[in-house]
């Protein structure tokens, strides 16, 4: 017991215990690795009430000099980032080698939002009076309510922090209580630098207990949150008293379309790392494919011997290995139990089909479904695991029309050597993003943000760093 960590909230500049722990445990192995605050409402209270307090001063603050202090952070990020990958890895189930992407990828994004310090601009607006000047100004919200997903947990403290800082608010974090190891150790690193107090703040806890806190208090500006679809319907109904601002990166089905003229390897490697990378439990990768006829069997053979030959195991243990465990008991369960309502209504495997028999860890193995249709849940619900449902299409009409057809509109992605093809499905796939002949993976420039359930607002570039703010239009008569 006394060689296990015990993580204590990160307020106003200063780390503080809480009598109520809750347990953190590596998902590969079930090994306890830490032990964090279960914070209650006084130490959400206190943590809001901090970020308040600094606020103004932090927005009083030149942007340049609110960039300096992200850019600081992120070499503290890059110095450390072996250790940060390693916890990463094993409180997530993550593989190393996508853990480091995670870390150096993170460094980046706090750098990237830095450089918009001096490009961050107002309107001038032509006026219908003589003599009237009018002003467009751009301003912080206020105090943000950064709630965090398992999936990505280092990677989505920048994504909200960067910025949330840079535009002149300040924040306060709560990590998914699977994976906050990585948050605080985020903290400690904050404290060594010169960030003032009260701007950058990390309560532990769980949805139900500091979550809905936090979703709850009058004293949040906005609440960026990045999770699940039933969790941000709850709390868009925790935040509407008090009409608070929402930013909501929901889940997502995306759709894979394989035109008969497609690469059939490139469309293989990138699906399969789809479905592959982090265990499949990723919300922009690819979970239902679309494939056109003349080269089904083609395609599936191939697809099945490529996810049959992913390396899995746990990966704390085994450095070199292409996927690790699924998250927690209860992902395992679902992924089994839609595979197995999938076989019930007409699905065949292809490859896998069942919980690998692999230790203590929550390990499914890469599976491939083919007979897939439309109405199946395998096809509608996100599934979040190393699973691909293959359905067989006529034509580019077809496979539009079924994958717009759902209630996520995140992204969605072509495989096609045709021109006109893909032109035409960037024009009618109602997603926020379309890949067209490469991965499911955004760039930091891009804008990150689904249609449908798949939420509100968006995060990255120049279009998510305004969320952040709110215009303020003066009207001056000379
Ligand atoms: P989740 O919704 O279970 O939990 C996310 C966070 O919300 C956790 O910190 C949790 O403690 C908190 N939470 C739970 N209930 C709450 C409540 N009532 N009030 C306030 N907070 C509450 O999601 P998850 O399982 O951690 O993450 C997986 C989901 O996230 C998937 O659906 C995935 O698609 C989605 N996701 C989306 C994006 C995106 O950018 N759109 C990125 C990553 C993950």
């Amino acid at each position: 017991m006394s060689d296990i960590t015990t993580y204590q909230n990160y307020i106003d500049n200063t780390f503080v215990g809480s009598d109520s722990l809750i347990e953190v445990r590596n998902p590969a192995n079930a090994e306890l690795l830490a032990r964090i605050p279960e914070s209650d409402d006084a130490q959400v209270e206190r943590a809001i009430a901090a970020a308040r307090a600094a606020q103004k001063g932090w927005a009083a603050t030149p942007a340049i000099e609110r960039a300096g202090h992200l850019r600081r952070i992120a070499a503290k990020v890059r110095a450390n980032a072996p250790r940060l990958a390693q916890i990463i890895t094993r409180e997530g189930g993550k593989v190393p080698a996508l853990a480091e992407v995670e870390v150096n990828f993170t460094a980046d994004y706090l750098d990237y939002m830095a450089e918009w310090a001096r490009r961050l601009e107002g309107e001038v607006l032509t006026s219908d009076r003589a003599g009237e000047h009018i002003f467009l100004l751009r301003k912080p919200l206020g105090v943000v309510a950064g709630i965090l997903p398992w999936n990505f947990p280092f990677f989505l403290i920048a994504r909200k922090m960067a910025p949330a800082l840079l535009t002149g608010n300040t924040i306060v974090i709560k990590p998914s209580e699977e994976t906050p190891i990585n948050c605080f150790e985020f903290a400690r690193l904050v404290a060594e630098t010169d960030l003032p107090r009260g701007v950058f703040n990390v309560v532990g806890g769980t949805g139900a207990g500091a979550g809905s806190a936090l979703t709850r208090h009058a004293g949040v500006d906005l609440i960026s949150f990045t999770g699940s679809v039933g969790t941000g319907s709850r709390i868009m109904a925790a935040a509407a008293p008090n009409i608070t601002k929402l930013n909501l990166e929901l889940g997502g089905k995306a759709p894979a379309i394989v035109l008969a003229d497609a690469d059939l390897e490139l469309a293989v490697n990138a699906i399969k790392a789809s479905r592959v990378i982090n265990s499949g439990q990723v919300c922009n990768c690819a979970e239902r494919v679309y494939v056109e006829r003349e080269v089904a069997d083609a395609f599936i053979d191939k697809i099945a011997s490529a996810m049959a030959a992913t390396r899995y195991g746990d990966p704390s243990v085994e450095a070199d290995l292409d996927m690790g465990p699924l998250i927690n008991q209860a992902g395992l369960d679902k992924v089994a139990q839609m595979v197995r309502t999938a076989t019930g209504q007409g699905a065949r495997v292809i490859t896998g089909g069942a919980v690998a028999d692999k230790g203590r860890g929550f390990h499914y193995q890469p599976t491939v479904l083919a007979g897939c249709t439309a109405e199946m849940e395998i096809m509608r619900k996100e599934i979040f695991g190393p699973v691909l449902p293959i359905q067989i299409v006529d034509d580019l009409d077809e496979a539009i029309a079924l994958a717009n057809d759902s209630e996520y509109g995140l992204t969605s992605s072509v495989y096609t050597r045709n021109l006109s093809a893909a032109l035409k499905a960037s024009r009618e796939l109602d997603f926020g993003e379309t890949y067209i002949n490469r991965e499911n993976f955004e760039a930091m420039q891009g804008f990150h943000a689904g249609t449908r359930k798949s939420g509100i607002g968006g995060a990255d570039g120049k279009h998510g760093l305004y969320e952040y703010t709110h215009t303020h239009v003066i009207y001056a008569q000379e």
